[in-house]
């Protein structure tokens, strides 16, 4: 039963993996199991100890992210969730997905997934190519992600998003379109793909020389590519680059893109709440120092860092950034309502402009009798380029 509650997104961040990518700049690292379960019992009572901040919400999705939270027990992770249940209003239909990597579950901890209320998986593949995989420092083979895909449909898994990557040092057009069509031919297709380039981050064993990038041209192609492919294979393109069959948008990432609550939970976790952004503590000991125990006493803001109020500017700027990933854009009406101006008003000329260069493009949504405005094919492909449009000065 629907109860008259705001709905809120939880994200849930387990930072443990069995080793680092070369490529990877995410709060992830390898910890024993004993650290692990610690961490775990800290996360239920970080959520315990927001007990009274969730009772105004009803929570509509939950993803368990990381890292690798398929390398965590999973009893211990199905226990956070319970604490969840017990905690706050979890929706009948609430959409609750966990990462997995290929080669950390099997048929036993798939089925504590499934009885603990997960009913979607995201696999990272990456590449079915196992050299491209081996650069990466993945920790698996494609057979070991077939293998893990295999036994996902067996244990009753109808929503799985497998994450791809193009611009791989090494690959070349002919690779990446193997790699998709390898996916396309499973049994059954996932519903979902995410479908995203490298990037070479700081920090990373990859930004310390890296050689055989595809180049710009080429990385723009696969890019292109991939939107062909999929669109014949029966998914529809719903943003920048994620792509779903009917009915299996990811919900959780569509409450991010439309500016949506969540709260997230666990290291580093971040939140946009009340017009309010900010993160938990990226270190690991004084997060469980702090959380060791059921801490009810502990005031909302004494747990998070960075907590920024948002000015209008900031979140007419989001609106716009966030938004246009989405393929459907974003309502101007809706924008004239949230922020009591309109977008003509906001950036003056700038519609105009970016419609006569066929960046974005009008239309009505004939249901809410409302205009939206979204990036055309040529403007997804330069999308950095418009959403840099978007940022207003200070003085505006
Ligand atoms: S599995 Fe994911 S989170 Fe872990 S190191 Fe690799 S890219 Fe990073």
């Amino acid at each position: 039963m629907k109860t008259d509650k705001k709905p809120l997104s939880i994200y849930l961040h387990i930072p443990f993996c069995v080793r680092k990518c070369n490529y990877c700049d995410f709060l992830s690292f390898p910890k024993p199991d004993d650290v692990q379960k610690r961490y775990l019992k800290a996360l239920a009572n970080e959520i315990r100890s927001c007990r009274d901040e969730l009772s105004g919400y009803r929570i509509e999705t939950v993803f368990i992210g990381g890292g690798t939270p398929s390398v965590a027990d999973a009893p211990a992770l199905a226990e956070v969730l319970k604490t969840l249940y017990e905690t706050a209003e979890v929706a009948e239909d609430a959409e609750i997905t966990i990462e997995v990597n290929p080669g950390t579950v099997e048929e036993e901890k798939l089925r504590i997934y499934r009885e603990a209320g997960i009913n979607r998986l995201s696999i990272g593949l990456q590449s079915a190519d196992n050299e491209e995989l081996a650069c990466l420092g993945r920790i698996h083979t494609y057979e070991t992600f077939l293998d893990t895909y295999g036994q996902a449909v067996k244990t009753g898994f109808t929503n799985i998003n497998v994450d791809l990557m193009s611009a791989i040092p090494g690959q070349t057009m002919d690779s990446y379109v193997r790699t998709l069509e390898k996916v396309l031919a499973l049994e059954p297709a996932p519903a979902h793909l995410s479908a995203y380039s490298l990037i070479i981050e700081e920090g990373t064993p990859f930004y310390e020389g890296v050689e055989g990038l595809p180049d710009e041209d080429t990385e723009r192609e696969m890019y292109q590519i991939t939107d062909v492919i999929l669109k014949k294979n029966g998914y529809h393109r719903y943003e920048i680059s994620n792509y779903a069959k009917d009915g299996y948008e990811c919900r959780h990432n569509k409450v991010y893109w439309t500016r949506g609550e969540y709260l997230g939970f666990g290291i580093g976790a971040a939140s946009l709440l009340q017009e309010k952004r900010f993160h938990n503590t990226c270190d690991l000991d004084e997060y469980m120092e702090k959380y060791k125990e059921n801490r009810m006493d502990l005031t909302k803001d004494s747990c998070r860092e960075d907590l920024e109020v948002l000015t209008t500017e900031d979140a007419m700027e989001e609106f716009m950034f966030l938004g246009l990933r989405l393929t459907c854009g974003v309502s101007l009406d809706e924008f004239t309502r949230i922020f009591k101006r309109s977008v003509a008003e906001v950036y003056p000329g700038l519609l105009e402009k970016l419609e006569k260069d066929g960046l974005i493009y009008l239309f009505p949504d004939v249901e809410k009798g409302e205009m939206r405005m979204a990036l055309t094919d040529f403007g997804l492909d330069v999308s950095n380029r418009v959403m840099a449009e978007f940022l207003l000065k200070s003085d505006s």
